[in-house]
């Protein structure tokens, strides 16, 4: 506390993000890919210091938004993009979700989005998941008087997605206020929300380069939605600066969604290797939830996850533990390479 700070940010409990350690270790705990980006990348940057570097970037990001649009089947003007989709998820909460009510969201979800809703001075309403460590929708459509809604899906920590149609189901519902789909692990195994767009002006989605794109250093997140809802997010972003997407930063992401032989072959690794750990996972005794993203979430019914976390970490092995007394059990494990995740297999053996 500094007698410096105004009300407002003493009251504030900012995120905590996954470690970044400075050894080396296998590392499975931010939701990284473990692959490179696109060769296209590499080629992208050897010119970028004299071509680029000595001019401000495009303030409305076109030519990174038109390649969006083009590899998502939407117009310019339907798409955002941002410093990480979590800057493009503050300016979400900033441009929609200030309004006199509560925002419905899953109990368990990704732990930035009360970190928004307390600095925007939003109150959320929590729907705890159903019996499946599912999202309920039917109760996030249920509730009247909200500032809107989101969820991310697949949903994180847990991994588990909703089906297009579940999610149109609550569209039909809630029209009133925007409802959000937070669509970070979208590409490895779930259906996009984005061709609903269309049909729905108050859908909002977003998604990320951080994971399926390898790119997560580079800090890049976007949102596609209706031209109404993109202009929402532009006037907070011209409220507060003009060029959160920087021109290398636009150069890489221009070349890393035209690389969709790429893209695929790394999301498919991830997906055979996901599917690989799960199973034997399973032969060490642990509950894996079924995942369709980057990770799975896993317990063990005869060891704590704060046990196998520091046992793992001592054998160089990096997870995420998370502190809370629903997931105090679980450990999240990003899924690495094949040699990364033998690595864990092994570690977990001697652990248990
Ligand atoms: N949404 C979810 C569900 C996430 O897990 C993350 C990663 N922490 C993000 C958004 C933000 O990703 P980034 O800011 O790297 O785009």
């Amino acid at each position: 506390m500094s007698q410096y700070w105004s009300p407002a940010v003493r009251e504030l409990t900012p995120y905590v993000p996954g470690e970044q350690p400075r050894e080396q270790v296998i590392k499975l705990n931010t939701n990284e890919n473990p692959y490179p980006p696109a060769p296209g990348v590499s080629e992208a940057l050897r010119n970028y210091a004299t071509d680029h570097l000595r001019l401000y970037p495009d303030p409305t990001s076109y030519a990174l938004r038109a390649t969006l649009a083009e590899s998502y089947g939407v117009s310019v003007a339907e798409t955002f993009v941002g410093n990480g989709s979590d800057e493009v998820l503050a300016f979400a909460f900033q441009a929609f979700f200030r309004h006199d009510a509560p925002l419905d969201v899953p109990s368990i979800t990704y732990s930035f989005y009360p970190v928004y809703a307390n600095l925007y001075g939003i109150t959320l309403r929590k729907h705890p998941l159903n019996d499946q460590w599912e999202v309920d929708i039917d109760s996030l459509a249920n509730a009247s008087e909200r500032s809107g809604v989101i969820f991310a899906n697949p949903n994180a920590p847990t991994g588990h997605a909703h089906s297009l149609e579940t999610i149109e189901a609550l569209l039909k519902r809630v029209t009133d206020r925007v409802v959000l789909v937070d669509e970070a692990y979208v590409d490895f195994g779930a259906e996009s929300a984005v061709a609903l767009i269309g049909r729905y002006p108050n859908l909002l989605v977003t998604g990320t380069f951080s994971k399926s794109r390898s790119l997560a250093g580079l800090r890049l997140g976007y949102a596609i939605g209706s031209p109404e809802l993109i202009d929402g997010l532009q006037r907070v972003k011209d409220s507060f600066n003009s060029y959160p997407v920087d021109s290398l930063a636009s150069l890489v992401g221009i070349e890393a969604l035209k690389d969709k032989e790429h893209f695929k072959a790394c999301r498919n690794n991830v997906i055979t290797t996901r599917e690989r750990t799960r199973l034997r996972l399973e032969q060490l005794g642990f509950e894996v939830l079924p995942s369709k993203a980057n990770f799975v979430l896993a317990q063990h019914p005869s060891f704590e996850g704060a046990q196998l976390f520091a046992g793992l970490r001592e054998r160089g092995i990096l997870v995420r533990h998370f502190n809370t007394d629903v997931l105090n059990n679980f450990l999240r494990i990003t899924i690495g390479t094949d040699d990364e995740m033998d690595s864990l297999i092994e570690a977990l053996e001697s652990l248990i």
